[in-house]
C-alpha cells in the first residue's frame, strides 16, 4: 500500500515545466498514492494528465486548480481539489481568470518599457513558448524570462526584485474574484475548497490568521493546506491545530513546478494519506473508497 500523497503541483499548462502528460509518470515513480494537478487559474492540463494517470493503477489522480483570489493581505490562493472541470461555474471562473491575465501582461510590459527595459509582448510570448507554456497562462515568470533573455537582468530573480514583485515599479495588480465567488465556483464544481499555503497570507500573528480563516469558512472554505514545501515544522503544527479547531480538512503538497522551480520536489514534504479524514477522502479519492 502506498502511503504518501501530493495534492499541489503545476504543469506546463500554467507556469510549471513538466507537461501534464508527463506528471503522472513522475508521481508513480515516487510511489505516490495520489497526485493532484493544481495549475494556476486553469484546468487545461487536467484531461491529458488524467488520461496519462490511467496507466498507473496504484496512483490516484485528483483533478484540481489553484485560484488566485482577492487577498485580505499578502497572497490568497484557494485550491479546488476533486473538481469537475466541465461544470458551468468552473468554466466561467477560468474564463474570467484567463481574461484578467490577458489584460494585465501588456500593462506590465508597458511599464517595463517606460523604465527603459527593452522588451515587447512578442518577447514574452516567445519566452512562454520556449518553456512550453500556452499563451493563455502567461505570467510574470515569463516576463522575467523575457527580461533575462534580452539582457535586461542577470537572473529572473533580479527581474522580480527590481521590477516585477509587488511594490516594484513594473508591478500591476491582477483583477481577481472575491474569496466568496472563488469558493462558490469550486464547490459548485464538486471540489473541496482549500486554503493554500496559509503562510503566504503574510498575517502578523495567529489571531489575525484565525480571523481570516473564520471569514473564509463563512464563505464555504472546507480545508487548509497544512503541509507545504514553504512551511516550517512549527507552521505545520499551527495549521494542523487550526484545522482541528475549525473541523477543516487537512491537505498538503509540494507546489512542484518541475525543474524550473529549483529546490521544490514532487512528493516533498511527505504527506501521509492518513491526514485526509475519511469524509474528505471519499470526495477526493472516490475510486479508492468505493
Ligand atoms: P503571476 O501569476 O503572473 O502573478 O506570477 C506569479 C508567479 O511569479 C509565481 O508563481 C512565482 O513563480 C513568481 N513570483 C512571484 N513573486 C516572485 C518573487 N518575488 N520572486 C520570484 N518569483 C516570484
Ligand atoms: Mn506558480
Ligand atoms: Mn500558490
Ligand atoms: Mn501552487
Amino acid at each position: 500500500m502506498r502511503r504518501f500523497i501530493d495534492l499541489h503541483t503545476h504543469s506546463s499548462a500554467s507556469d510549471g515545466s513538466v507537461s501534464p502528460e508527463d506528471l503522472p509518470a513522475l508521481a508513480d515513480r515516487k510511489r505516490l498514492a495520489a497526485v493532484a494537478l493544481t495549475d494556476h487559474d486553469t484546468t487545461d492540463g487536467l484531461a491529458a494528465a488524467r488520461a496519462a494517470a490511467s496507466q498507473y493503477p496504484d496512483l490516484c489522480f485528483v483533478a484540481g486548480v489553484e485560484v488566485s483570489a482577492r487577498p485580505p493581505s499578502g497572497t490568497l490562493h484557494i485550491l479546488g481539489l476533486g473538481i469537475d472541470e466541465a461544470s458551468a461555474a468552473l468554466v466561467k471562473l477560468v474564463e474570467y481568470l484567463r481574461g484578467a491575465r490577458t489584460r494585465r501582461n501588456p500593462k506590465i510590459v508597458a511599464l517595463c518599457r517606460q523604465l527603459g527595459l527593452k522588451i515587447s509582448m512578442d518577447d514574452v510570448l516567445a519566452a512562454a513558448a520556449a518553456c512550453g507554456s500556452p499563451q493563455e497562462v502567461i505570467s510574470r515568470v515569463h516576463i522575467a524570462d523575457a527580461l533575462l533573455r534580452n539582457g535586461c537582468v542577470r537572473s529572473t530573480q533580479e527581474a522580480f526584485d527590481k521590477y516585477l514583485a509587488r511594490g516594484k515599479p513594473a508591478y500591476v495588480e491582477r483583477e481577481r474574484l472575491s474569496p466568496s465567488d472563488t469558493i462558490a465556483a469550486i464547490r459548485s464544481a464538486g471540489g473541496l475548497a482549500v486554503l493554500a499555503h496559509p503562510v503566504q497570507l503574510e498575517y502578523d500573528n495567529l489571531a489575525q490568521l484565525e480571523r481570516i480563516v473564520r471569514g473564509l469558512i463563512d464563505h464555504g472554505l472546507e480545508g487548509i493546506e497544512a503541509y507545504h514545501s514553504n512551511h516550517t515544522d512549527r507552521q505545520v503544527r499551527q495549521y494542523l491545530d487550526l484545522a482541528k479547531r475549525f473541523s477543516l480538512a487537512v491537505t498538503g503538497g509540494s507546489d512542484f513546478h518541475g525543474p524550473v522551480k529549483a529546490g521544490v520536489f514532487l512528493g516533498i514534504p511527505r504527506v501521509p494519506i492518513s491526514v485526509i479524514e475519511e469524509r474528505f477522502a471519499e470526495r477526493l479519492f472516490p475510486a479508492q473508497t468505493e
